[in-house]
């Protein structure tokens, strides 16, 4: 498994919120796999720059392309360009300790966040601002976001969506974390949730769940000094200001067909004013090496005998853990498959790793083995230990390969 960071795990490591420890645990099963004799993690490897895809096939009867979606969707909209219009993805990045994403540094210095999109990504970012800094203390989120988030101002966050209540993209599981956040009150228009319990007979139960949930919400009583504000309905066309931020301009959209999920915009806008905006409008999966077979419309690698894809890049960026991995069992049966009807040419024989570790050398790039990782691993919880802190992420690549390389 050749990764292009020193570390393992993906999104599971990068991705996965912090104060969400549970859904980490997967890790335990990732590592005894690696531990298994005909299995070896080659990390700080990236396809495309250290190794080609055509290197790969020469060493290996079969190619499986697992690089996952690392770039996200833009809106194409007047002020995306402005400063502090983030991207959702590089300030989970920044928050989680993924060494691009280090010297990120959000400008909290305001009262106001709107975040645009309404998935469990955009969830995460909301619970992220506005949770209590005593509850993200003793997570594995990094020192400079906790010391960042301690000092931020923001009070009030939106969760904006084109669509209706009956069509957000979060889990009822996300949602009523949310609810019952310490001091934040979820404030929900209970104009916007009219005609919805006429919608419930016969849709899928967790759809039917989330949606009465939305409606009690939006009829209970809260409190909290700090609120979060789902908002639905709204299509971002402009975002406003100068050297910062003003605000957001929306079109108001309309539901034509509430069980199809689909909207049409209206005359009517709205405007909201705020200090940052946090893109989080999906995901994209690129191609990092010309030869990959690659569909650019779909953003998803072709697979053909003895090129295989899983993840993200073979279903797109969608999906939690589980989902994935399954999907990961469904494309290792297939190539299983392929090998037992002889399609992978096995009675070939290929030179496997030694070749590529003969490229890695002659281009003087460290590879990092899974016990390089584990020594990481170890230095991490030590100094999350100091910190009263599960575990403090080392950020740095150089410091990462020092560690590894000891
Ligand atoms: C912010 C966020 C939060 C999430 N939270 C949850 C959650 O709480 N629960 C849940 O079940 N799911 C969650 N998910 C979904 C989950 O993370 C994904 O389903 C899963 O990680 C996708 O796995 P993957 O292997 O396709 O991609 P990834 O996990 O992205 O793995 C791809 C790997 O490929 C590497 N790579 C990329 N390019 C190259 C290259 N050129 N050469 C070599 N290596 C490369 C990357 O570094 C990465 O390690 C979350 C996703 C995101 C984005």
């Amino acid at each position: 498994m050749y990764e292009k960071l020193p570390v393992p795990f993906g999104l599971v490591r990068y991705g996965v919120a912090p104060d969400h420890p549970e859904v980490k645990n997967v890790i335990n099963s990732f590592s005894k796999i690696a531990k298994q004799k005909n299995f070896r993690f080659v990390g700080n490897t990236s396809l495309g720059e250290d190794v080609t895809f055509r290197n790969l096939q020469n060493a290996y009867h079969a190619v499986v392309l697992a690089y996952g979606c690392s770039e996200d969707t833009i809106l194409g909209i007047k002020g995306e360009d402005l400063k502090n219009v983030l991207s959702a993805r590089k300030f989970v990045g920044w928050y989680n300790g993924l060494p691009s994403e280090k010297t990120f540094m959000p400008n909290l210095d305001c009262s106001t966040a709107i975040i645009l999109g309404q998935g469990n990504v955009a969830v995460d970012v909301a619970r992220i601002l506005l949770s209590p800094i005593d509850e993200l203390k003793k997570t594995d989120i990094t020192s400079y976001a906790l010391e960042a988030l301690s000092s931020s101002k923001i009070k009030t966050v939106y969760l904006v969506g084109r669509r209706g209540p009956f069509h957000v993209a979060f889990t009822i599981k996300e949602f009523r974390e949310m609810t019952k956040l310490r001091n934040v009150k979820t404030v929900l228009n209970s104009g916007q949730m009219q005609g919805l319990d006429q919608l419930l007979q016969g849709v899928p139960r967790q759809r039917k769940r989330l949606t009465e949930l939305l409606i009690k919400v939006s009829q209970a009583e809260q409190v909290g000094d700090k609120e979060f504000v789902p908002l639905f309905l709204r299509k971002p066309t402009e975002i406003q200001g100068s050297t910062s931020i003003e605000g957001v301009k929306f079109v108001i959209n309309k539901i034509d067909n509430n069980l199809e999920g689909k909207v049409s915009s209206t005359e009517d806008t709205d405007y909201i004013p705020c200090g940052i905006v946090l893109r989080s409008v999906g995901y994209r999966g690129t191609v990092p090496d010309k030869d990959i077979p690659f569909d650019s419309k779909k953003g998803r690698v072709l697979s053909n005998s003895g090129v295989y894809s899983s993840g993200w890049i073979n279903t797109g960026p969608v999906g939690v853990i589980l989902s994935t991995m399954n999907n990961a069992f469904h494309q290792a049966a297939l190539l299983v498959e392929d090998m037992n009807s002889n399609k992978l040419d096995t009675l070939q024989s290929k030179p496997g790793f030694e070749l590529i570790s003969n490229i890695l050398s002659q281009k003087g790039i460290q590879a990092v083995s899974f016990e390089g990782w584990e020594k990481m691993d170890k230095v991490e919880i030590e100094r999350g230990k100091q910190l009263g802190k599960s575990r403090e992420k080392i950020v740095d690549i150089r410091e990462m390969l020092a560690i590894a390389g000891e």
